[in-house]
């Protein structure tokens, strides 16, 4: 698809055979992983059910790869059959760097992620600071877990770090600074998996300063349905909700303390407003009628803070979707559309450089979603893309376009290692206890907490 420089879209040019991939400034990296064998292999497998090959997920190639045992050098003596126990080095690179199995991959986790066992000689890059003794990045910030005395309690727990080992994996891949609470303990990141307590007090989710709270209950999917019934939403997932509550991480860490601020506020509002007086007057009187004309959910109608987290959140479905798409081959320009495209017009600054692309991949995106909609209800499922984006919507993702690829070029530029983002604050030695720990009091409050999303207070 062409968009003139006015950003119309132009008449598909047949010889041009216009591609997805090709088009769309693609924000991160592939979604099709592949085996040593060649059949494609998903984000969560360890292993290639064809060929039986180990598999791993490898941050250092941000994706899904095949692993074989490593070997030990020719040098070392009495090395018995030659392979180093429960050491990997990515297949068909036998001298690169070595990996082990993060602990949590045989526990009810079931994680595959890979954890750097690096050697004498190996980048400084390469290590193991800020993880918890054993467990790879992704498990390293998971704080609590629920009680798994509870036998159903594994199943949700299992669901939870699926979800959020996805939303880490785009993270990596857009460049955004994961840095745990191990490595930094005043404003890393811990997620804290709650469960209901008998006569404790209702497990609300939300983010305060780097802490992310959620109800595991929100893991079960006819408690987590129920609430989205009762909430009127369209769309409620375990991934949402980690997209929406890492976006008050990122918001603290790359809005407030910098220069975007004030254009923040000329965008999404001030977010000075008293936070607790909107949320119950949210809650007692709803949205706002228009709401729909101008936020991408009703939900950030509320407050500039949940304004940003939706439109944040909006930002990484989009993102991971495409990238997905774009990854397996899946081209949505040959769609038949009658809806309108977005615009130059539409953009909070349409002469930025990279302006055209972002509007191709919105653009992209509504023809993308035109297709899994029809293809949902071909299934007699919900929409796909329950959202109706407004115009104005696409200013303020925009501005986060920008704000994540400003970031991705810091990051790209300090890294030692292409592709490895290093933590921004100083880290100290790996701590060496477990990450998860038994359920912890409720939080304090403080200005910047949230709490999203709670059944509606006449419900609960
Ligand atoms: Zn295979
Ligand atoms: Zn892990
Ligand atoms: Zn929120």
């Amino acid at each position: 698809m062409d968009l003139q420089p006015d950003g119309r879209a132009d008449a598909p040019d047949p010889d041009a055979a216009p591609n997805l991939a090709s088009e769309l400034a693609a924000p991160t990296v592939s979604r099709a992983y592949r085996c040593q064998c060649g059949r494609p292999v998903f984000l969560r497998n360890s292993q290639c059910l064809a060929c039986r090959t180990p598999l791993g997920y490898v941050i250092d190639r941000l994706g899904v790869v095949p692993l074989a045992p490593a070997e030990d050098g020719a040098e070392a003596e009495g090395a018995g059959d030659g392979a180093e126990p429960d050491t990997f080095t990515v297949f068909g690179n036998p001298d690169g760097k070595r990996y082990r199995r993060c602990a949590n991959l045989m526990t009810a986790a079931s994680c595959n992620w890979m954890v750097p066992a690096p050697r004498e000689g190996d980048d400084p890059s390469f290590n193991t600071d800020g993880l918890a003794s054993g467990y790879c990045l992704s498990c390293s910030v998971t704080r609590t877990i629920p009680d798994l005395s509870v036998e159903s309690n594994g199943e949700l727990w299992r669901k939870l770090e699926h979800a959020k080992r996805r939303l880490i994996s785009q993270l990596l891949a857009l460049g955004l600074p994961v840095v745990s609470r191990h490595a930094d303990p005043v404003h890393g990141l811990a997620f804290d998996f709650l469960g209901h307590m008998p006569g404790g007090p209702h497990v609300m989710t939300g983010h305060e300063r780097g802490v992310i709270t959620l109800n595991a209950e929100e893991a079960e999917d006819a408690v987590r349905e129920r609430i989205r019934a009762e909430m009127r939403e369209p769309y409620r997932t375990l991934l949402g909700h980690f997209r929406h509550e890492i976006g008050h991480y990122y918001w603290d860490l790359l809005v407030q303390p910098t220069p975007w601020l004030d254009e923040f506020r000329a965008l999404f509002g001030d977010e000075r407003a008293d936070y607790t007086a909107v949320l119950q007057q949210h809650y007692e009187q709803g949205p706002p009628p228009d709401w729909a004309n101008r936020f991408v959910s009703s939900y950030a109608s509320m407050h500039p803070w949940e304004d940003w987290a939706e439109t944040w959140a909006h930002y990484l479905h989009m993102a991971d979707t495409t990238d997905t798409a774009m990854s397996f081959g899946v081209d949505a320009t040959n769609v038949e559309l009658a809806s309108d495209l977005f615009t130059t017009e539409d953009l909070w600054q349409p002469e930025h450089p990279g302006a055209t692309k972002f509007l191709d991949f919105l653009n992209g995106w509504v023809l993308l979603t035109n297709v899994l909609n029809e293809l949902s209800r071909s299934m007699g499922q919900p929409d796909y893309y329950p959202f109706v984006l407004p115009r104005v919507a696409v200013g303020k993702l925009q501005f986060i376009h920008c704000v994540v690829t400003q970031q991705r070029d810091t990051t790209v530029s300090a890294a030692a290692a292409p592709g490895v983002p290093l933590p921004p604050h100083p880290v100290p030695p790996a701590s060496a206890s477990a990450p998860a720990q038994s359920q912890t009091p409720a939080q304090t409050q403080s200005q910047t907490q949230t709490q999203d999303r709670q059944q509606h207070p006449a419900q609960s």
